[in-house]
């Protein structure tokens, strides 16, 4: 009896052993596709700097793209394909970025290490982890209840703690956390929604694709100067998610 209950504790040991060693592998392997990943976007940057304007990310943006496991931004059938650079579907017609365009628009936001962001377009939740990083607060909008559901489990799950998450139309931004140092917008749309212009900080900065739905957008990125004018300068050609919604 005793050498039955022995064994029994040894198989339970050796499975669990097993399985870390399993998950050590697994994380070994998606740490070293991501590290390949930063190294493909660090050349896109440096191949598209007559249109963007540098040649390399911020060290911090390069940072966090090394952090955030992306994998798990994706569906399970997906995970082999997570760190090529190119945007997935995420289910109900929707997909994650690019990483090369996650990194650039992120760039282009100068997070700070103080700044309170709000994102339209949660999706996944791999852009909200990505800012996440970056700077103190981050607010984020999906219309999709489904995907605002599973996105808000999986970015607490991974304790990013300083994201805070809401299912809504995100035309109309969050009033009540305005204003805010930067916004972002992750579907295009074939204008800058003024709310938006609205509740954005005096010297902050909005990074939105601005075209028709289904075709191709403008990375548009708009600055509100101190006395609140507003300019806007086209960075790239993009293909986003077209914006819902009522607007
Ligand atoms: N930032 C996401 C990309 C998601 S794709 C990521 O990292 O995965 C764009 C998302 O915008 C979709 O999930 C879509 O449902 C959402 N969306 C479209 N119109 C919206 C609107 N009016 N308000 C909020 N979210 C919207």
């Amino acid at each position: 009896m005793r050498t039955k209950k022995c064994s029994q504790v040894l198989l339970l040991l050796f499975s669990l052993l097993a399985f870390c060693a399993q998950n050590t592998l697994a994380s070994e392997h998606y740490a070293a596709q991501r590290q390949q990943m930063v190294e493909e976007i660090s050349a896109d940057a440096r191949r598209l700097v007559r249109s963007v304007g540098k040649d390399a990310f911020s060290d911090s943006v390069i940072r966090a793209m090394s952090a955030v496991p992306r994998h798990l931004f994706v569906p399970p059938t997906r995970r082999h394909s997570a760190y090529e650079n190119r945007p997935l579907p995420i289910g109900y017609g929707q997909t994650i970025s690019q990483p090369y365009i996650v990194a650039l628009m992120t760039d282009l936001l100068q997070p700070g290490a103080d700044h309170k962001v709000l994102e339209i377009g949660t999706g996944s939740g791999y852009q909200a982890a990505v800012l996440s990083e970056l700077v103190k607060e981050v607010y984020s909008i999906e219309i999709i209840d489904a995907l605002g559901q599973s996105s808000k489990r999986l970015l607490q799950d991974l304790a990013y703690d300083n994201v805070t998450t809401r299912v809504a139309d995100g035309y109309d931004g969050w009033p009540e956390q305005a204003p805010f140092d930067s916004i972002i917008v992750t579907a295009g749309i074939s204008h800058i929604p003024p709310p938006l212009i609205r509740q954005l900080k005096k010297g902050g900065t909005m990074v939105i694709p601005v075209g028709s739905s289904f075709q191709t957008q403008q990375l548009t990125l708009v600055k509100k100067d101190r006395n609140g004018a507003i300019t806007t300068r086209q960075i790239i050609p993009v293909i986003f998610v077209p914006f819902t919604g009522g607007h």
